[in-house]
């Protein structure tokens, strides 16, 4: 076979005539060739040569004038860019890996003693770019039929290849999971006697495949190869314990693990977000540390959204995710993700809906795809209903936001207009008076403008105040100690009821 007609882009020409020059083997090898014969994107080519890397990427980014070439000279590999495209450039190697030792030996090796460390017949091709021969498809293990065959192998006795590198397991998980390929039995086998062995692996070369697996076309691919090959227990075992289904008087609940699975699936049909794709995953992760069976009415899996949202950052810790802006908007998905669908069980009112854009802000618009996801049922009447019920959620949202704007609500009234106006210092009742004020927007009670806010103010800022300073002199009296003061005054504040008018 020869890919000729599709080696376009420049890179390729030179590299070769540069090989030439010095008389070395080159090749194109790898991911770039999987990619070109499936047709996929792919914006890295990785280059082979009988030589030296450093050496070749050198003379061909000067022959391209690519710019500046970055040497990596401890891992003997160098790398330009050009045009669309990252170019890299490693000398064939040799690996052998010794018992008890992760690192291999690396000796200067042949194109064919390069293409056997690699861990998939369909990623061990490589395209020959010297003049003689440009083009022509080097497969010494049959990766091209394995393509046309859809199936994940590899070139060696996968036993070998996974103890090599663990990580290739979840590698091939991955691959099934993007190109919707198989993985063959005899590999499917070795991935479970060697799961154990994943645990050398860390965490961040765990969750770079694990965000390609859930960036997948249907992650639930991937994610099912994982808990069959028990690859899934090695580190994400809150995963695990939503597999399985418990009956008691002969009530059951839904298989959580597939349910997740299902709603994973459907918000990838409408989101490219990776971190979407995460609240997915994780929004009912706490279902089984609160699950309860009362035998009136059935299991219930109260506060899971609560409790669910405490167990993500524990999660990302040991996944060493990002903690920061990513993580808070999974926690807020998984905090929020019942709330639209518990809108629809009683009368919406603009005041619930008005709350939950305000909490929600920004990302309401992917919480409503989650909420829409979630709806997963066996019962197709039930579906229906509750897609009805979701559908006047959405109407209504889009009205309230019209009507009030509150998705990034800003408070009309700050501390410094409540301290200013009042002539007082920081205390309490300020930020008493700023919530009181913010609540009755919410509720409807006043509208969203800040003259408004300011009557409002004028009118319950006093009352506030005189509660407050009633309080004090009951504590300095010694009726209260500090903590029931605060108490006695979170309480009255309870009790106030804010009207429209004077
Ligand atoms: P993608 O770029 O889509 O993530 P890829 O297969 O191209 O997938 P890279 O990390 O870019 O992955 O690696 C390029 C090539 O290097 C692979 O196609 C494979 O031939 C080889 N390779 C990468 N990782 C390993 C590994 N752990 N063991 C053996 N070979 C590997
Ligand atoms: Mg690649």
């Amino acid at each position: 076979m020869n890919f000729a007609s599709q080696l376009t882009h420049p890179v390729f020409k030179a590299v070769g005539e540069e090989a030439d020059r010095k008389g070395e083997a080159a090749f194109a090898i790898g991911g770039f060739v999987r990619d070109l014969i499936l047709n996929r994107p792919c914006k890295d080519i990785d280059i082979v040569v009988e030589g030296s890397g450093i050496d070749l990427a050198k003379a061909a980014a000067k022959e391209l004038k690519a710019g500046k070439v970055a040497v990596f000279k401890n891992f003997g590999t160098a790398m330009f860019r050009c045009q669309d495209m990252e170019v890299e450039f490693v000398g064939a190697r040799k690996e052998s890996y010794q018992r008890g030792s992760r690192k291999p030996i690396v000796e200067d090796g042949t194109i064919e003693d390069d293409q056997n460390r690699r861990d998939f017949t369909i990623n061990a091709m490589a395209l020959r770019l010297n003049a003689d021969g440009f083009g022509d498809l080097v497969d010494p293990f049959g990766g091209l039929s394995d393509i046309e065959d859809q199936i994940i192998r590899t070139p060696l006795d996968p036993d070998v290849t996974y103890s090599d590198d663990p990580l290739r397991m979840l590698r091939a998980v991955r691959f099934a999971s993007q190109l919707g390929f198989h993985i063959e039995k005899r590999s499917l086998d070795a991935i479970e006697r060697n799961a154990e062995r994943l645990d050398i692996i860390s965490a961040e070369r765990i969750h770079v495949e694990l965000n390609k697996i859930l960036l997948s076309p249907r992650p639930s691919v991937g994610f099912k190869l994982m808990m069959k090959t028990v690859l899934l227990h090695r580190f994400f075992p809150e995963m695990v314990a939503l597999k399985g289904v418990e009956r008691r008087n002969g009530i059951g609940h839904k298989d959580n693990f597939y349910h997740t699975l299902e709603v994973v699936d459907n918000v990838a049909m409408v989101s490219q977000s990776l971190w979407l794709r995460w609240a997915a995953l994780l929004h009912d992760i706490a279902k089984p540390p609160t699950k309860r069976f009362h035998p009136d009415h059935g299991w219930t899996f109260h506060g899971h959204e609560d409790r669910g949202a405490r167990m993500v950052p524990k999660i990302f810790k040991r996944l060493k995710l990002p903690l920061d802006h990513q993580m808070k908007y999974v926690q807020k998905l998984v905090l929020l993700h019942l709330r639209p669908i518990a809108l629809t069980k009683e009368e919406v009112t603009d005041s619930a809906v008005r709350r939950l854009l305000f909490e929600a802000g920004d990302d309401v618009d992917d919480l409503m795809k989650l909420a829409r996801a979630d709806i997963t049922s066996k019962n197709e009447a039930k579906v229906e209903r509750y897609l009805r019920n979701y559908e006047v959620v959405v109407k209504k949202l889009i009205e309230v936001e019209e009507k009030d704007r509150v998705r990034n609500f800003e408070p009309p009234i700050t501390g410094e207009d409540v301290m200013a106006t009042f002539g007082i210092p920081p205390c309490r009742p300020i930020g008493a008076i700023k919530n009181l004020i913010k609540d009755a927007i919410m509720d409807g009670i006043i509208p969203n403008d800040p003259a408004a806010a300011r009557a409002l103010m004028m009118r319950y800022g006093p009352v506030v105040l005189d509660a407050w300073k009633s309080i004090q002199s009951r504590l300095s009296e010694g009726e209260f100690n500090e903590k029931g003061a605060r108490e006695a005054f979170d309480a009255w504040l309870e009790s106030v009821e804010v009207s429209p008018n004077p």
